[in-house]
């Protein structure tokens, strides 16, 4: 998988060394695991996916890519938790927010298994963020909303990134970089992405 990652234009060394340690068979469920290092992105349930390496892999990349030190980062949708897992393997402290209290249970497990120790996590609906926590170095949304979440900009450091999955459901989404500045935002759009929409409201 970290050789394709790699012929897949992905540089970041401490991206592929976290990739190439942490087993990602962990965070589905035993039918999927024969498909878990392939390029693709496979089901966790509740009609939720966990993405594909390339996308888990170019997200934290650019997120480490940011113009100040990023230590503290968000994720919006833990889902699976592995890309939490994936954070935190690359040392940052990670705060994750999820809608569907039994993701989160399971999430929970899967990282004391994989000793990814430096994960904390919110059952709560992400569009708001993690206000107390805030403000974070990095934050990546791995659900699409159909514009960037304003309160998600509002907890971004000066320097911090905000990686996120835009558009409308059933029209074409792009992942966006909104980077704070001292006077405001930038904002660059990038890859053509495919994510399950980010939905209001909590779960069980
Ligand atoms: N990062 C996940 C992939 C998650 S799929 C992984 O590594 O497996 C998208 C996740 O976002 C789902 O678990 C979904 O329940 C969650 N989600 C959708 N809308 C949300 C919201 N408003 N707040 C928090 N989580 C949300």
């Amino acid at each position: 998988m970290v050789a394709r990652l790699r012929s897949q234009g992905v540089t970041n060394e401490v991206v592929l060394a976290a990739m190439g340690v942490l087993p990602r068979e962990i965070f589905v469920d035993e039918a999927l695991r024969m498909r878990v290092y392939d390029d693709c992105s496979l089901p966790i349930g509740q009609g939720q996916t966990l993405s594909q390496p390339f996308i888990v892999a170019r997200m934290t990349e650019l997120l480490l890519a940011a113009p100040r030190p990023v230590r503290r980062v968000l994720e919006i949708g833990t889902g699976s938790g592995y890309q939490s897992a994936v954070l935190a393997a690359c040392g940052l402290t990670v705060f994750t927010v999820e809608r569907i209290g039994s993701f989160l249970e399971r999430a929970r497990a899967r990282h004391a298994q994989c000793g990814a120790l430096r994960v904390r996590t919110l059952h709560q609906d992400g569009f708001g963020g993690w206000p107390s926590q805030a403000p974070f170095d990095g934050i990546l949304v791995t659900a699409a909303p159909e514009a960037v979440p304003d309160a998600l900009v509002a907890q971004l450091a000066v320097g911090g990134r905000l990686l996120v999955p835009v558009g409308a459901q059933g029209a074409e989404q792009r992942l966006c970089c909104v980077t704070r500045t001292a006077t405001g935002v930038t904002i660059e759009s990038l890859d053509q992405v495919s994510f399950v929409p980010l939905l209001p409201g909590e779960m069980r």
